[in-house]
């Protein structure tokens, strides 16, 4: 799959990661991890703190994924709003996923902590703004059922939005306790932490087949570099390339656009340097970087065609200013580094753990949506869960049989 063209920024805040070997011997071991992005490298990180000898193989370089042009906003709300989630999934069961979102983002934490390479990890608020007056009514309704759920948040009227910003909306869903991440350096430090804890990873590595063996109950891994892991457990961890593997039907992919702008001197205009977003489906979206930079993403497109999404990308680049000058016309930016993805969602608007008779003691690791490293983390740690002590209750609600209503 062709993931993403253009200049990519987070790879140059580290310039000089950690690099790992390819595999050139036969391994026989508990588990191994298909694919070196963030998600690869957080079921990495809680692996390691289990006895297991579990292996990681990457077909590239670590991270050079869609990691590497993911805008690591790290919030709990997404897409869909929960509202509109509990239609199909029903209120106890989405009270439940947004508890677990909360908390994901407290594991994201703890683990940018408690690894050694510095990962940027900072706490923000976000602004959710109405994108028209026909909104609002949503978005309080929103606003509602989080509120109930214990969250720490305010509604903020047109009169709040405008003492706060220099733009101006009908309201917005004022949130407190998200936060921003560089995924880079995140996807090398969980590593890091993890090969220091005796896991082992192997860059240039890609697997070319795979197939169960009943009489050993393990399942063979082959890589393109002529060598074989055999393993009890399998997690495929390959991002949105997971679907050239399996293909789950629930997946579908738009093309989205990145900017990413020199630094900045002045912030004084822009509240608490807020993660910001809105109801608009395409949304509008942004956040800052620790170097000061302005990160601005959207303006989805509905293309799966890579020269079709990669044709338009100038265009967007000049656009995404264009919208941000608007809402800020007292920050002075130019785009430094632009992209174009693709980026996968799923129909019902949940993540999924993917299990398949045809892949026994196997797990596909989808964290599709917008808040694909939340879903990551979350999903990661039910998955070791379930492999280090043989259950995990909430790992149902992310089955790609998940129970509806
Ligand atoms: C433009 C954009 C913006 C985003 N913004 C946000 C955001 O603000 N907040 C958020 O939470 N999420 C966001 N996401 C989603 C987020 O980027 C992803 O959820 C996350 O990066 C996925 O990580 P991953 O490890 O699953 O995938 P990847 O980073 O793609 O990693 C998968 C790895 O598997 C490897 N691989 C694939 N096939 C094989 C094979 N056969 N053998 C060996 N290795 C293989 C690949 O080389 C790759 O390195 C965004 C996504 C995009 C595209």
């Amino acid at each position: 799959m062709n993931l993403e063209t253009g200049k990519y920024y987070w790879p140059t805040t580290f310039p000089d990661p950690p690099s790992y070997p390819a595999l050139e011997n036969e391994i026989v071991c508990d588990v191994a991890i298909i694919g070196g992005g963030s998600s690869g490298a957080q079921c990495a990180y809680y692996l390691a703190h289990s006895d297991l000898h579990v292996v990681l193989i990457e077909k590239g370089k670590i991270g050079s994924g869609s990691t590497s042009t993911n805008t690591a906003l790290l919030q709990y709300s997404g897409e869909k709003m929960f509202t509109d989630l509990i239609n199909t999934f029903g209120k106890e069961y989405i009270v439940r996923h947004l508890q677990l979102l909360k908390e994901a983002i407290n594991e994201i934490e703890k683990a940018a902590k408690s690894a050694e390479i510095d990962c940027e990890f900072i706490r923000r608020d976000t602004l959710y703004s109405a994108s028209s007056q026909e909104d609002v009514g949503r978005l309080k309704n929103e606003y509602d059922f989080i509120k109930q759920q214990g969250f720490e948040l305010d509604f903020w009227t047109k009169s709040d939005i405008e003492s706060n910003y220099p733009f101006s909306r009908e309201a917005a869903i004022y949130s407190y306790n998200d936060a921003e991440i560089n995924p880079f350096k995140f996807t090398h430090a969980l590593l890091d932490y993890a090969v220091k804890k005796g896991v082992q990873v192997f860059e240039n590595t890609p697997m070319n087949g795979h197939h169960y063996d009943p009489q050993e109950q393990q399942m063979v891994v082959t890589t393109k570099t002529g060598r074989s892991i055999r393993a009890r457990y399998v997690i495929f961890a390959a991002g949105y390339e997971g679907i050239d593997i399996k293909k789950e039907k629930q997946a579908s992919f738009v093309s989205t656009y990145t900017v990413t702008t020199n630094p900045v001197a002045d912030f004084s205009s822009w509240y608490n340097r807020t993660l910001i977003w809105e109801t608009a489906r395409p949304y509008l979206f942004m956040r800052t970087t620790a170097d000061d930079r302005i990160i601005i993403g959207g303006l989805d497109e509905n293309t799966i065609y890579p020269e079709d999404r990669d044709s338009k990308l100038m265009h967007k680049k000049d656009k995404l200013i264009q919208e941000f000058n608007n809402m800020f016309p007292n920050i002075q930016v130019k785009p430094e580094f632009y992209l174009s993805a693709f980026y996968g969602g799923t129909v019902d608007g949940l993540p999924i753990i993917g299990t398949y008779d045809e892949y026994p003691n196997c797990y596909f690791l989808y964290a599709f949506g917008d808040n694909g490293t939340v879903y990551s983390q979350l999903l990661a740690k039910l998955i070791s869960e379930n492999i280090t002590k043989g259950n995990s209750p909430d790992m149902e609600l992310y089955l790609e049989n998940r129970p509806l209503l």
